[in-house]
């Protein structure tokens, strides 16, 4: 049985350019719309640590707009997940630029202390966006999808509730930050994990929801739909060793190409889509969390969306999130013995929480 999950990374350009109107809220009302037409929800990223220093500096006054579309988000039951890029953290401003910390880009190598206070500091901002004190996340996404080495990171987020990551994408590598899930691709359409995200643990307490990625040819990867070849490969602004790195991740005779809903046109998400049918029927009864990936800086072509959508819906294909998902993934893996004195736990914790949203 197939599922989707709609995920959308809510944020500016990483290097801190580019408006929020334009980049986050004009998209996310977009989709919004589309989702709403189709009955359907998705899973917001929300990017809390550029939000607050944009907030902090006033440097963009649409930052009022995008607080209040993170409420609306949230009050029609889309799930609000917790996403960071932590070189906002210590972001200051110069010269009417941002000057970000690239010393903190990847969270998981950073000390203990220093994840705590990021991660602190996150959700609390996210809680007051949201309106909710008592609002705590289910999802993660690591900034640049760097959730390597997980042990530390993992159990500092683990600690503030949040039980679910999609940073994995099979096949994954980047030379510059270590970042290496071509381990992943042996395992299912999710698995528990405790201290390795690429390692499959039925005793970890956390659940991998990797985004979906076929193995293709480098010349598959979509890039032109939407932007230049530099920006949607990373190249741009780089310097000379992390240009030869990127180069070596390229030197590959094949890439991992994530479903990405605002990249791929109509024609490449419907075959992907179709190849994922044919896989289902030789294993139907068991659950597969299909999990899309979208930019809000990436979208300025809702007709394909629209158009997927209809396409999901006449091929019957739920659209699900990982709050509604969860308890399913749990009841599939309730064969082992540890899991099924907290599942229960967790599934009325997923009810609550859509109880508490409706009664907003
Ligand atoms: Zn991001």
């Amino acid at each position: 049985m197939i599922e989707f999950i709609f995920t959308l990374d809510y944020e500016i350009y990483g290097d801190g350019t580019g408006t929020l109107r334009e980049l986050v809220y004009e998209p996310a009302e977009q989709l919004q719309t589309l989702f709403r037409k189709w009955n359907a929800q998705f899973v917001a990223f929300i990017e809390v640590a550029e939000l607050e220093k944009i907030e902090t500096y006033e440097t963009d006054q649409a930052i009022h707009l995008v607080k209040k579309q993170i409420q609306d988000l949230y009050r029609n039951n889309h799930e609000i997940a917790l996403h960071l890029h932590p070189q906002w953290c210590n972001a200051r401003r110069k010269q009417d630029k941002w000057v970000l910390d690239y010393g903190e880009y990847n969270l998981c190598v950073l000390p203990r202390k220093r994840i705590s206070e990021i991660v602190d500091r996150s959700l609390h901002y996210l809680r007051k966006v949201v309106g909710q004190p008592e609002f705590t996340p289910l999802s993660f996404r690591a900034g640049n999808w760097l959730f390597q080495p997980t042990e530390t990171a993992a159990s500092v987020l683990a600690e503030n509730g949040i039980q679910i990551d999609s940073s994995v994408f099979k096949g994954g590598l980047q030379h510059n930050h270590t970042l290496d899930y071509r381990r992943a691709s042996r395992n299912g359409y999710y698995w528990k994990f405790s201290s390795d995200v690429n390692q499959s643990d039925a005793r970890g307490s956390w659940m991998e929801v990797p985004i979906y990625t076929e193995m293709v040819p480098l010349w598959r990867v979509p890039t032109t739909k939407r932007m230049g070849f530099a920006r949607g490969l990373g190249i741009h602004g780089q310097g000379f060793m992390q240009k030869l790195n990127r180069g070596r991740d390229l030197l590959r005779f094949s890439y991992p190409m994530k479903l990405d809903f605002c990249r791929m046109n109509l024609r490449e998400l419907t075959a992907m889509v179709h190849r994922i049918i044919q896989k289902d029927r030789q294993d139907p009864s068991s659950y597969k969390p299909i999990v899309a990936i979208g930019h809000t800086k990436d979208l300025t072509d809702s007709q394909t969306v629209d158009d997927f959508l209809a396409f999901l819906r006449a091929n019957k294909i739920t659209i699900s999130t990982f709050e509604i998902a969860y308890s399913q993934m749990l009841s599939e893996m309730s064969q082992a013995p540890c899991l099924s004195s907290m599942r229960g736990q967790r599934i009325e914790r997923d009810r609550m929480c859509l109880r508490n949203r409706q009664s907003l």
